[in-house]
């Protein structure tokens, strides 16, 4: 029986882990133990590998790469839409890869939001991304209502979670549409949404998830539980890389509902080079795609998902799991009173694919961390995200990121820096 706390039962668990080996698919570098796989996960060398072959596609065919080659540029985000649809519980055609996170939140509010004299509200939260909710605002902006009156946010009783209750309790009759996030990106909460869902639609109303932080991070089954759209961004859980291409859905119950913000690759593909003035938008989720899909934006997201096909999601989000309890535990062992304080949830079902932490001292012990090779998140004013990435991330890199962080607390080497955020945090 090795001793739970050391090093040789964390690489123990290592050589027990079947995703273990995937971990050599992933450029990680020398000395680095990389947490921070949700915001910006790490490039695979299947990622790398489709970039190259999307280039000399271009460089074989010109003009006739979008319908030549191994990937099609024509076809490529209903493609990519269909793979990727396994990952959250969709059918094929419910899903898209196009846009962005925000530019997608747009198109679906600009489709999905009717208000009327009586039902004009949005219904948010007020821990959920900047982003989202600057996108709400001017989407009320648009139809003339002030966001004081027409923005609603669930308040947080603790400034980290959400209580689904406070939740149901605000869909009033005025709420026309809800957007909340599928696990929250400062205390990584799981939301439930098929609860959520089911009491929504009971009042009538329309909602979305925006699922950045719960792609490939956990299964979710948005066809089953009647979600009406949601959206994402491809560059976290799933490692398409700075910028890569988003991606949405919407449930087909909707089919056939013309697109809010149009333009020619909303067409039915047959018809888009008749280029007629009277569009005929495509019957699936291919209508929410507006222009030109970002080819070279979209390339990586090929390899990287052929990961997850590989190793599947219950499987990733069973390690996931076992990461984050694993971390908690250590740091309950080695590291209580050092002034830490764990605010996601503790209960599994609940808890997303990261940790946060807080520490009053969290922006310099980041810069501590970095300079001893470990990359965490730093989020104002004291957060600490860390993310164990089951693709990429060993038992052992969590075992030697809390003995470092004992190590930084004891010799209080993190009062060489300013407790202050960078430009990017
Ligand atoms: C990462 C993230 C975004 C980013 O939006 P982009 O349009 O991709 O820049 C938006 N919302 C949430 C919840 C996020 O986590």
């Amino acid at each position: 029986m090795i001793e739970k706390y050391t090093l040789t039962y964390a690489q123990s668990l290592d050589k027990e882990d079947p995703l273990h080996y995937l971990r050599d698919e992933f450029f990680i570098k020398k000395d680095t133990i990389y947490l921070d796989g949700n915001s910006l996960g790490l490039l695979s060398k299947r990622a790398e590998s489709t970039v190259g072959s999307m280039i000399d596609a271009w460089k074989q065919y010109g003009i006739d790469g979008w319908t030549k080659g191994e990937n099609p540029w024509f076809y490529l985000s209903e493609e990519l839409g269909n793979k990727m649809s396994e990952l959250i519980g969709a059918k094929p055609d419910e899903v898209l890869v196009t846009g962005s996170t925000t530019v997608n939140l747009h198109q679906l509010l600009a489709t999905f939001f009717q208000p009327n004299e009586t039902k004009f509200k949005i219904l948010a939260d007020e821990l959920n991304f900047p982003s989202d909710i600057y996108a709400l605002k001017s989407q009320l902006q648009l139809r003339n209502i002030n966001p004081v009156k027409g923005l609603v946010q669930v308040k947080s009783p603790d400034g980290h979670l959400l209580c689904e209750d406070d939740i149901i309790e605000a869909m009033t009759e005025q709420v026309a549409l809800i957007v909340l996030p599928g696990v929250l990106y400062r205390s990584g909460q799981v939301l439930d949404m098929e609860r959520i869902t089911k009491e929504a639609h009971s009042r009538g109303i329309i909602i979305g998830f925006d699922l950045c932080h719960s792609i490939g991070a956990i299964p979710h089954e948005l066809h089953d539980w009647g979600v009406d759209f949601a959206f994402w961004c491809n560059y976290k859980h799933l490692n398409g890389g700075p910028g890569s291409v988003g991606g949405l859905f919407v449930h087909e119950k909707h089919f056939g509902k013309q697109p809010g913000l149009a333009g020619w690759f909303s067409s039915r593909k047959d018809k888009q080079f008749d280029m007629e003035h009277e569009l005929t938008a495509e019957v699936h989720a291919g209508a929410y795609q507006i222009g030109t899909p970002h080819v070279l934006s979209i390339a990586p997201i090929i390899g990287s998902l052929s990961l997850f096909e590989e190793a599947g999601i219950d499987r990733i989000r069973n390690k996931s799991l076992q990461l984050t309890s694993y971390l908690l535990e250590l740091m309950e062992h080695e590291l209580s009173g050092c002034g830490f304080s764990v605010k996601s949830p503790v209960e599994e079902s609940k808890r997303g694919a990261h940790l946060f932490l807080e520490h009053k001292e969290a922006a310099r012990i980041c810069k501590a961390l970095k300079e001893e090779g470990v990359v965490p998140d730093f989020r104002a004013p004291n957060g600490i995200r860390i993310a164990p990435v089951a693709l990429y991330n060993s038992f052992a890199d969590v075992w030697r990121t809390v003995a470092i962080l004992k190590q930084i607390i004891k010799e209080q080497s993190y009062k060489k820096y300013t407790n202050e955020r960078g430009i990017i945090a």
